[in-house]
């Protein structure tokens, strides 16, 4: 079956909202499947910037059908304002270029200020979250109390849902962490309102909708947000989120089985960045860092926080290959290395005086390796023009062909600017 899945393989932000976006055009359906309001990608068409959220990236392509899937815990002010947002740019035409599952978890204001009350009294131990409460929603789905998208079309199950909550949420919001409380009857009565403008998004059954596009031979992409070492299980934990970012998850968040998946396409910066805390063994904290944070203009789409930059990480790539079960990669980036004398790549690490070739899943043992590096040559031109693999400069040939023979795994497009043009496609998207 037509299925692909495009999953972040570093620590998020390896431009999966641009490949989304190019890959669309040839996609029948896209479906958001996790996470919330704290992915943020960005797109540039035409030279214009669209920073979205939650709407998939495949909403900038007309015909395609945009899903946003049970698995994703809707930010239900932010998806408003990007739906609005999207119809004055004369983006969504037509409500049925965005469904959305009324499984999926809803996000509300009591989330947030949890968030960001948990973070203020970590202090120095704090997660690094964004603060849009994605935790806090994630942990009500966990609990059995949270609000579906669905239940906001049924004003007397979102009334007593409600109050339940608040009741609990108040608690720990005033007794606890000493912050105001959320009054149920504004809350209430502006869901009501958000409920009559999203009704036209309303999708009861998403999971048959995939299904049946699938069956019936449609090309669906399932787009994740954040990264592989971002997962929930398998990432560096306590410093992920909230979410299941790996491939698996596109099953379990859009309700389909596994064999529906054609490709999974992990998407690689061609060096490393991560936001927030937590280990990062190739993290570069000088000027060459700095360099790379300026030429990749390396800031986070939702906080504006600077990203923390460093070479890429084949141990942890291979490990998110291993993960996710990656068949193909997409290198993002690569004219942001353009210009070093020479580029390192991370191919092993020390561990306590002992050479190791795959990552710790010890948080400890994280902290205490050292990244052993192979030093290739850089190139001095600039290739943000290039619009083919051949025309390259031979050491960013080398660079890409280096990285596609150590993991294993082939490369089917290098990415050399934001831009949809570009796109060095090596292999066709759908077979
Ligand atoms: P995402 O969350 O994975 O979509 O990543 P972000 O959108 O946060 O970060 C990707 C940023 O890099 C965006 O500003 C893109 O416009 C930009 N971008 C994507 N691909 C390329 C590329 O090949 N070269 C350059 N210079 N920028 C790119």
């Amino acid at each position: 079956m037509p299925g692909i899945i495009v999953v972040g393989s570093q620590w998020g932000d390896e431009g999966k909202g641009k490949v989304v976006d190019v890959f669309s055009a040839q996609a029948d359906f896209v479906v958001r499947y996790q996470g919330g309001a704290n992915a943020g990608h960005t797109l540039v068409v035409n030279g214009v910037k669209t920073v979205l959220h939650l709407v998939p990236s495949g909403i900038l392509h007309p015909k395609t059908v945009c899903i946003i899937a049970a698995g994703v815990v809707l930010d239900i002010e932010e998806v408003t304002s990007e739906i609005n947002a999207l119809k004055e740019a004369g983006l969504i035409q037509n409500p049925e270029q965005l469904r959305i599952s009324d499984s999926a978890t809803v996000l509300l204001t009591y989330h947030r200020k949890i968030d960001q009350a948990r973070e203020k009294a970590l202090g120095h131990e704090k997660i690094g979250t964004t603060g849009r409460g994605i935790g806090p929603a994630y942990e009500d789905r966990a609990a059995r109390q949270a609000i579906l998208f669905g239940d906001l079309f049924d004003p007397a199950t979102l009334k007593e849902k409600l109050t339940a909550s608040l009741k609990e949420k108040n608690f720990l919001l005033e007794s606890y962490y000493k912050t105001e409380p959320v009054a149920v009857e504004p809350l209430y009565k502006r869901l009501l309102q958000l409920a009559d403008e999203l009704a036209p998004y309303r999708c009861k059954d998403a999971s048959t909708m995939i299904h049946r596009a699938l069956k019936s031979g449609k090309k669906v992409l399932f787009e994740g947000a954040q990264g592989t070492m971002l997962d929930l299980l398998h990432g560096t934990y306590p410093y992920v989120t909230s979410s299941s970012t790996l491939s698996g998850s596109a099953c379990v968040g859009s309700g389909i089985g596994p064999n529906s998946v054609q490709k999974i396409i992990g998407i690689t910066k061609a060096y490393t960045t991560r936001v927030g805390s937590g280990p990062f063994p190739t993290e570069l904290e000088g000027d060459l860092g700095e360099r790379i944070r300026k030429e990749g203009a390396e800031f986070g789409a939702t906080t504006g926080r600077p990203r923390r930059c460093g070479w890429l990480d084949l141990v942890a790539m291979k490990y998110a290959i291993r993960v996710n079960g990656i068949t193909n990669l997409a290198l993002m980036k690569l004219d942001v290395l353009s210009g070093h004398d020479k580029i390192e790549v991370c191919t092993a690490y020390r561990l306590d005086g002992q050479e190791i070739k795959d990552l710790p899943t010890s948080s400890a043992e994280l902290s205490r390796i050292e990244p052993i590096y192979k030093s290739l040559a850089g190139w001095s031109e600039d290739i943000t023009q290039v619009r083919s693999i051949q025309d390259l400069p031979q050491a960013a040939r080398d660079y890409v062909q280096f990285i596609a023979t150590e993991l294993a795994t082939p490369i089917d497009v290098v990415s050399v600017g934001p831009g949809r043009e570009q796109t060095l496609w090596i292999k066709p998207l759908f077979n």
